[in-house]
């Protein structure tokens, strides 16, 4: 093989993954690639035993081409993600310096049984999975810097709060901390429980203006329970986007809709009939013309549109972490706010058994024992 030619196109492939590009899953083993010179062209890679095969006329030559090798790139930084989730996801921060950096380290012999044990990659402390109230503040200050974040307090704000409230000395770094180790934990948490929802779901985006770059943040919601299937971001508009955003909702429901109702002004025929679409059911996507989406009463998404305009505005805050904020904010909507036309969270209209509040999801999520399985979306 030519050395020079093969670098150039390891280059464009490293590349393709500075640039945020996503291959998107298409049936087992089979990924889609947009092609980088030519708008709309996109090509598929198949793995076979191993074997990468793309259609691209570069690889039709026998050439490794630059789609494979992003996409061996791209496979190996996800595995090696999914990997260290596997190993922080049950932590709680370390005691000492209140880092989220840490790894298991062996198990612990107690009167309680086997404890698996942490080491912190910041300051080094070894210690055995903490319960809450060890932890430096305690569950009431958690709680209060939870909260705040939720209604975008900033970090610092929340650190001085805590101090003011419940006189303990915190930076904005372990609030940060804090957040973003049991948000995760209440995450992984709130998503092995499965909601009954119905057939017809909604979808939209929005765009929104977060210190000047555009973003776009977008809904899928279930038409029955009002359940947020989907809150998902993106820098941009597209059909990778969508498709991205009906996968979280088809893991999160465990099932496919039978129809997809829109009204935005992006076009989403197609990857709604991509995600959804099935022999039985061949036209899944219904798009309401501009006359009738004055109907509001229609859209159940419309009437949400101030909840969520709550959320895009907190959001414009959140320099890089929007994707998280959303994330989060999925769980708030869900399982914490009780909503006022159905008089119970989301989570309890479509059956879940869990009190409206963060007290009892964050004591839950920290004892709950399976949060090391990853989640994982189903294909199609
Ligand atoms: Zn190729
Ligand atoms: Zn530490």
């Amino acid at each position: 093989m030519d050395n020079e030619k093969y670098q150039l196109r390891k280059e464009k492939s490293e590349a393709m993954i500075e640039a945020g590009v996503k291959p998107v899953i298409d049936g087992f083993n089979e990924y889609i690639i947009p092609s980088q010179t030519e708008q709309g062209l996109k090509y598929k890679v198949t793995i076979k035993n191993g074997w990468y095969a793309c259609q691209c006329p570069d690889n039709a030559k026998d050439n490794l081409c630059k789609h494979i090798l992003f996409l061996k790139t791209h496979l190996a930084i996800k595995f090696k993600e999914q990997e260290t989730r596997k190993n922080t996801s049950t932590s709680v921060p370390c005691p000492a310096c209140e880092s989220c950096d840490i790894q298991k380290n062996g198990t612990r012999k107690t009167i309680m049984g086997l404890k698996q044990r942490w080491l912190c990659l910041i300051c080094g402390k070894r210690f055995v999975n903490t319960p809450i109230q060890k932890v430096k503040g305690n569950e009431e200050s958690i709680i209060t810097a939870i909260d705040l974040y939720m209604k975008g307090v900033s970090y610092r704000g929340i650190a001085d709060t805590i101090r003011q409230l419940f006189g303990l000395e915190v930076t904005h770094v372990t609030i940060m901390n804090w957040v973003s180790c049991y948000m995760g934990r209440i995450n992984d948490y709130v998503n092995t429980m499965k909601p009954q929802v119905g057939e017809v779901w909604h979808a939209d985006e929005q765009l929104i203006k977060a210190k000047g770059k555009q973003e776009y943040v977008w809904n899928v919601l279930d038409g029955d329970t009002l359940f947020l299937l989907a809150s998902n971001e993106s820098p941009t508009r597209n059909y990778n986007d969508a498709r991205e955003t009906f996968q979280q909702a088809k893991a999160v429901a465990g099932k496919k809709a039978q129809l997809v109702v829109t009204d935005g002004a992006f076009n989403y025929q197609k990857a709604v009939r991509k995600e959804f679409a099935t022999y039985a059911n061949p036209k899944p996507h219904y798009r309401y013309v501009s006359i009738r989406a004055k109907d509001a009463s229609n859209n159940k998404i419309e009437r949400f549109h101030n909840t969520f305009r709550q959320r895009d505005k907190v959001m414009r805050g959140f320099g890089g972490k929007q994707k998280q904020y959303a994330e989060n904010f999925k769980t708030y909507y869900n399982f914490v706010k009780t909503h006022q036309g159905l008089k119970q969270t989301p989570a309890q209209k479509a059956g879940i058994d869990q009190k409206a509040e963060w007290r009892e999801l964050l004591l839950k999520a920290v004892q709950h024992p399976m949060l090391t399985t990853p989640n994982s979306a189903p294909e199609n």
